[in-house]
């Protein structure tokens, strides 16, 4: 895993997160799993992107399911 540094004080690492979020769509719940680092030394929440294009996949990846259980 390469190491980041925080962009917001230039002095703590980042560490990827994975959690379990629930999301909703067409009215059908689901968990998908979510990604964001935290900075070790100021503990800001951040979400770049390779976050976000994982987050975004996981959730089409539940809309999909989602179609086609409707
Ligand atoms: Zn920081």
């Amino acid at each position: 895993m390469n190491t980041r540094t925080c962009s917001i004080c230039e002095m703590g690492q980042l560490i990827l997160y994975t959690e379990k979020i629930t999301v909703v769509h067409l009215g059908q719940q689901g968990q998908i799993e979510s990604q964001y680092s935290m900075c070790d030394y100021c503990n800001s929440e951040q979400v770049g992107a390779d976050e976000a294009r994982f987050n975004k996949l996981a959730m089409n990846a539940f809309k999909k399911q989602v179609f086609k259980t409707v």
